[in-house]
């Protein structure tokens, strides 16, 4: 069976898109930890950061670019926001596709931990 993001990515399983393009898709997150959580997803199965290649670089730094789009959909582009890549169990990482947490709409500033 595929996996999560993989469901959602096929329309196979629900959630509230709020980017797609050919590469690239966004959805809320199902437990959101601030007022705005988007998960940024290829759309190709990749684990994790550590399986990254070369020759996915491009796609990389999409995630990135993609992020700061959807920042600017949900007008927290002036206030900041952090964009956070879990990689392995370790580092808290669960659903093994990789993704680009969008995190921030925070009424002041997020207090570091
Ligand atoms: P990770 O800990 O792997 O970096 O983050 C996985 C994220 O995916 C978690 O924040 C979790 O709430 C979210 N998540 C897990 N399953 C689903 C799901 O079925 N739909 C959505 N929209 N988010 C999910
Ligand atoms: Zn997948």
């Amino acid at each position: 069976m595929a996996c999560i993001f993989c469901q959602i990515i096929n329309k196979e399983a629900p959630a509230e898109i709020v980017y797609e393009d050919e590469k690239i898709i966004a959805f809320k997150d199902i437990h959101p930890v601030a007022p705005v959580h988007i998960l940024v997803v290829p759309k190709r199965h990749i684990d994790s950061v550590e399986d990254l290649k070369e020759k996915d670089r491009e796609l990389a730094g999409r995630l990135i670019l993609v992020a700061k789009e959807v920042a600017q959909q949900f007008s927290i582009n002036k206030s900041g926001y952090k964009l956070v890549f879990n990689v392995g169990r370790g580092g808290g990482q669960i659903i093994d596709h990789i993704h680009l947490h969008l995190i921030g709409g925070w009424k002041k500033n997020a207090i570091r931990s």
